[in-house]
Parts: C-alpha cells; structure tokens; sequence
C-alpha cells in the first residue's frame, strides 16, 4: 500500500519549482533599477556603479612627449646608412620643458614624460647614442622616424567617452578620472537591504546554547555577501517562528529597505511562517526553484520592497544568494555586468547528481601539474556544512540534464570570484 504524498526533492521530476534560468529571469525583469544618483568625490567612489556617462574634455597625453630617456631629434635627421653626429642644444625634463627650436644638425637631451621640442618627432634611446663631448653626441642607423614617443591622445581624444552609466567603478577607473582631473562624479544612491534570520532555534553568540539550539551564522555570511556588493545595510536580528513576530518583522523592514532578504522558515514545516506572512502583506512570485541546495527560494513583493526568502540551511543561503539576490542587486544598482564565467575542469572525483536540476557541489579548482585545470569536490555536501563553502573556490555545476560525471571527465565550474565585486 501507498500514501498520498506531495511534490519534494526527492521526486525525479521536481513538478513544484521553476527552472533556475527561470528565477533569474523573472527576478531581473520584474526589478527596475534606481534612477536616484548622488555626487561623490573620487576616493568614495570607489565600487560604486556610475550614473552618468564620462567624456573627456582634455587629451591624454595632453602632450606627444618622449617615452625614454634619449635625444629628441627630427626624424629626417636620421642617417640612413652610416653614422651622423647632432649638436645638442639643452635638456627637456618632465614637467620642465625645452623652449626653442631644434634646426638641423641639432637635438636636445630628453627625459623620459617630457614634452618632444619644436622641431622633433623621434627619440633616439641614450643607450643608441655615443656622446662624443659635452654637446655633441653621433647615431648611427638603427632609429626609425617617431619612434619612442607618445603621441598627444593616443591614450584619449578630447571628447571621447571614457567610461560609461552602469560601471562599477575599479581602481584603474579612479586614476583614469584623477588623469583627466574630474574629482566629483554622479553615482547611483546604495539601495537599502534589510535582513533578518528566523527560528526559534538561533541563538546570537555570545549566548549560551541549550540542547538542539544553533548559533545563527546565516546573519553574518549575509553580512559579508552585502557588504561586499555596496549595498545600505538594516541587520533586524532573529526573529521567532510565530506568525505575529513575521508580520511585525516584514512591516518594518518594508517601510526601511528596497530589498528584504530573509533566511529560514521557507519550507513546508509547521513552524515556516514566511509564506503566510508574504501573502498577507504582499505577493508571490514563485516559491520554489529545481535547484540543490536551494530548492524553497521564495521571490515576491511587500508593498514596494522586493524580497527573497532565502533557505535556512547555511550553503543554501550563499548559494541562493549568490545566484539570485546578487545579480539583482546589481540590477537595481543600474550595474551593466556579464553572466558569470563557466570554465571546463577535469573532475579528479565521480561526482552523483539528479538529471532535471541544476546542482551546484563545492569544489577546489586547481591547475595540476601537467597545467590542467581540475576540480575536486570538497567533503560532504550537505546544505548545513558551511565549511565546504568555506574551503571551496568555485561551484561545479554539471549540466541540468546530467545524470552523473565520471571521475577524470570535464565538467563545467564557476569561480567563486564570478559572484564578487
Ligand atoms: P528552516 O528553513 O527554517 O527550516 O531551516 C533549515 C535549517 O537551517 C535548520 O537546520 C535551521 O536550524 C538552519 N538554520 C536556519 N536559520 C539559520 C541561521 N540563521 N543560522 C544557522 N542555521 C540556520
Ligand atoms: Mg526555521
């Protein structure tokens, strides 16, 4: 005899979630990006995503100058064969310019920066010229015309579009504004993201813990995660599985933040009171994804703030979190970003998985000895077992229709780094 049972991740074909592609589809094109900027100096921004498109109002270099320490001659000065000797008319240093004209039979003595004099158009390295005496040096015909110069724009045209609105800003970026002396720039306001963990089991450290209770871990990878990406921050703390402290909890992280992004109490236990609480106050997006770990991630609305019911289980967390609420946060920040990187490893270990949903084991990526890039499964995989995120580098992800990967096969991975800013 059987019983009636209800749809799990125990099922070969998981009939109650949606595909992963899906979920992220559906999370970035119901999120609208936020058109609020603010000005900021350039040390600050630093990380933040660019509001404005930047052009550039001067050259760069704004001078042809000399890319060696040499002479400066004219490049008709040259000897095509032989040697020649040139008289040299004074020195041109890096911020200290020769002023004159340099005729023929003449050079000057340059420094690497400094501005090429009137009259020259090539520098011929110190090390390719003999010094006969004091002011006369002789080259011979290994020199090229211009050589050894940097051509005044060749780096940037006055006018030309530096970098453009949705850029998260890298330290290249603030030496490019400081090179074409913009100082204050229009960025993209940081969203506010409340957080908060539920279950009656959690205790904060500090605490002791009593039989069957856990210290709640999953407040401070959320911490980490957010932090990283830029974001305002509202830690609202633990908060009991009872519908009352659920309801009270969504008000006010609704009425505080774009996004509420919770962790626990998604599953079907009796004590999981998100669902509940987002249909009163809100609305459902989808509820579960055919994903492992991570299979109960919730998406919805209350009032005008988007959340995500994350799982509980610690992995499930920064996965889910990973791949869902990071790219929409970026989305909402006006981020221009790329899918993450999907590199090929050859697996060291056989690796078992469900076909029909996207898997994503902990694994070690190194570059072995004979220069092939191999993965290695951490321990367990269990969603509660954080060390196996914590020794990882990268997700393996074998293709959701896969079944299983045998040991010394290739097999998709994405680097941890893919999921940081
Ligand atoms: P739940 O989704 O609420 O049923 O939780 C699933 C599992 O994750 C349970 O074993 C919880 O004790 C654990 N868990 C939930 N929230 C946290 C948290 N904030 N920190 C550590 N473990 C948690
Ligand atoms: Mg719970």
């Amino acid at each position: 005899m059987t019983i009636a049972v209800d749809p799990s991740c125990a099922d070969p074909v998981d009939t109650g979630s949606i595909p992963a592609d899906d979920a992220l589809r559906r999370i970035l094109s119901s999120i609208t990006p936020l058109e609020a900027a603010e000005r900021v100096n350039l040390r600050p921004a630093l990380g933040r995503i660019l509001a404005e498109d930047l052009h550039s109002a001067v050259a760069v270099p704004g001078h042809t100058n000399s890319a060696v320490d040499g002479y400066a001659v004219a490049g008709s000065e040259l000897p095509e064969a032989g040697a020649a000797e040139l008289t040299v008319l004074g020195s041109s240093f890096a911020g200290r310019p020769f002023h004159g004209r340099v005729g023929p039979g003449q050079c000057v003595r340059i420094m690497t920066g400094a501005v090429m004099p009137e009259g020259t158009d090539t520098v011929v390295m110190q090390e390719h010229a003999e010094r006969i005496d004091d002011c006369r040096i002789r080259i011979d015909d290994r020199n090229e015309a211009l050589q050894n110069t940097r051509r005044a724009g060749e780096d940037i045209e006055r006018g030309d579009m530096v970098l453009a609105r949705g850029r998260r800003l890298e330290p290249a970026d603030l030496g490019l504004l400081a090179s074409l002396g913009i100082n204050e720039i229009s960025v993209v306001r940081r969203p506010r993201v409340a957080f908060f963990s539920t279950g009656d089991e959690l205790r904060s450290i500090g605490e002791p813990l009593r039989p069957g209770e856990v210290y709640d871990s999953n407040r401070y990878t959320l911490y980490g995660m957010l932090t990283r990406l830029g974001v305002h921050i509202v830690d609202m703390g633990v908060v009991k599985d009872t519908p009352e402290a659920t309801l009270a909890a969504f008000r006010s992280a609704a009425d505080n933040a774009d996004v509420v992004v919770t962790s626990g109490g998604v599953s079907v236990g009796e004590a999981d009171y998100i669902e509940h609480s987002l249909t009163e106050l809100g609305e459902i997006d989808f509820r579960k994804v055919a994903m492992k770990p991570g299979r109960p991630l919730t998406f919805g609305r209350i009032s005008r703030s988007w959340f995500f019911g994350l799982p509980g289980n610690p992995v499930a967390v920064m996965v889910t979190f990973y791949l869902f609420v990071q790219p929409a946060l970026r989305h909402l920040m006006g981020e221009k970003f790329a899918a993450p990187l999907l590199l090929e490893a050859r697996s060291e270990t056989a690796l078992r998985k469900k076909a029909g949903r996207a898997e994503y084991q902990r694994g070690i990526l190194v570059i072995d000895s004979d220069g092939t890039l191999t993965v290695r499964r951490t321990g367990p995989q269990g969603s509660g077992i954080l060390t196996s995120m914590s020794q990882a580098n990268c997700f393996i992800v074998p293709p959701v229709e896969q079944e299983s990967v045998e040991a010394g096969s290739r097999v998709p991975v994405i680097p941890f780094s893919e999921f940081r800013v």
